[in-house]
């Protein structure tokens, strides 16, 4: 008997159809004998229409407001589900995030799991039942419904699968596992059968949802070995797991396209010890994630100023831009420019580490492709750069010609 632990994203929980379907595949391994645990999204583009909902409301809704409405999609999917499961005569309970003892920090929409205290989840399924947990949600100590972030029904999984010391975890999605790029963009990317944590990692942290990149650095972190598959047919899917020195004959494993992001230009910022301090401090003590940063050493202002220019999330730019507007007085800069119509694309590997040339054959194969670069960042298994968006794609299908076809 095994502990499986199964994470249904919101495509594989479309429809009162789709979650039927996720109902006869929990029943095949139950009816094996062994024990599921089963985290489930919200139905396909649920949490989308939420947010809309709440943006006619209020266009810079409350955060805690907004974890409250948001944690409602995961819960409709709970409960129809187990319902579904009752109808096949199946003992199943569905429970909150905060019922299956998820426990959280407090920042709202983004918030990080601080431990899990399954005692009811583990009491359900010894009385047999499958157990059917809600994504994305959890709470904290005084009782705030709390969100993890986009794509966090994956987090939600992966830290289960550690908290329950399961067997299996499972991450059916809509796609067969993992591709070298995102294949509904790159019409011939080639499935992995296994890829490392560093490279799940980065790939999910430059744009391929397939996983939310948070999960990846839990299992990581936790040494959670799961399977990315899809719930559509039964093929096996891509294994994410600690690098083995067969991966690294492998230069680039993967490129990515990452539409989530904005650049800010803070222009003529005085050039002296503590700006750079008191520009990103506020920034990340507001959750702001900052991701690439450049700096010009200029002098062509006269008095010693520099230009900054960094990457925020998109859904982040209205907050950077409205804290950095408060703070322009104390940090002294004269502009502040916005550009939503750029992305990140990054080509990834762990080979990268003993082989070199990599950053050289991406510039020659965008320049060939007639695409600027407007910032380039590295590290030391990872290149990225930012570009036009319009071009976002043509560059990714090249990148991805050059490297892995
Ligand atoms: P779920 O709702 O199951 O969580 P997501 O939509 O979050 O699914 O993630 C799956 C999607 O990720 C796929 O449909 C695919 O378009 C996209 N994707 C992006 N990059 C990749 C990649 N490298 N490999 C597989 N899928 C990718
Ligand atoms: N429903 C949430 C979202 O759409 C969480 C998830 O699907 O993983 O981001
Ligand atoms: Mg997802």
């Amino acid at each position: 008997m095994a502990l499986i632990v199964q994470k249904y994203g919101g495509t594989s929980v479309a429809s009162t159809d789709r979650i039927k379907a996720v109902a006869e595949r929990v029943a095949h391994y139950r009816n094996k004998g062994d024990q599921v645990v089963v985290v489930v999204s919200a139905m396909s583009g649920v949490t989308d229409k939420l947010i809309s909902m709440a943006k006619e409301m209020n266009a810079m809704p409350a955060e805690r407001e907004m974890d409250m409405l948001l944690a409602t999609g995961e819960q409709t999917t709970i409960a129809l589900a187990a319902m579904a499961l009752h109808a096949m005569d199946i003992p199943a309970a569905s429970l909150t995030g905060a019922q299956a003892g998820i426990t959280t920090d407090g920042v709202h929409s983004k918030a990080k799991i601080k431990n899990i205290t399954p005692e009811q989840v583990h009491a359900l399924l010894d009385q047999g039942n499958v157990v059917i947990v809600a994504g994305f949600q959890g709470r904290t100590t005084e009782g705030q419904i709390t969100t993890l972030g986009r794509g966090g029904s994956d987090l939600t999984a992966i830290a289960m699968a550690s908290a329950l010391k399961a067997d299996l975890c499972q991450i059916y999605t809509d796609v067969d596992g993992v591709y070298s790029a995102d294949p509904r963009i790159v019409h011939n990317a080639k499935k992995m059968d296994r890829i490392s944590y560093d490279e799940m990692l980065e790939l999910a942290s430059s744009g391929a949802k397939v996983m939310q990149s948070r999960s990846v650095e839990f299992a990581k972190k936790f040494g959670v070995v799961f399977e990315v598959r899809s719930s559509l047919n039964h093929h096996p899917g891509t294994i994410v797991q600690e690098s083995t020195p067969n991966m690294e004959n492998v230069v680039v494993r993967g490129v990515s396209l990452d539409k989530n992001q904005a650049k800010v230009t803070l222009e003529k910022v005085p050039d002296h010890p503590g700006v750079a301090a008191s520009i990103f401090k506020p920034l990340s003590e507001s959750a702001v994630n900052v991701d690439m940063i450049v700096q010009n050493v200029s002098h062509a202002h006269g008095e010693r100023a520099t230009d900054l220019s960094f990457t925020v999330e998109k859904t982040d730019l209205a907050k950077a831009t409205k804290i950095l507007a408060e703070l322009r007085k104390n940090i002294g800069y004269q502009e502040i420019n916005t550009n939503e119509n750029i992305c990140k694309l990054s080509v990834v590997g762990v080979g990268m580490r003993s082989h070199s040339g990599v950053a050289a054959q991406l510039f020659e194969v965008l320049s060939e492709t007639g695409v600027n670069i407007l910032m380039i960042s590295t590290s030391e298994i990872k290149i990225s750069v930012v570009i036009e968006c319009v071009q976002g794609e043509v560059a990714l299908k090249a990148a991805h010609a050059s490297f892995v076809s």
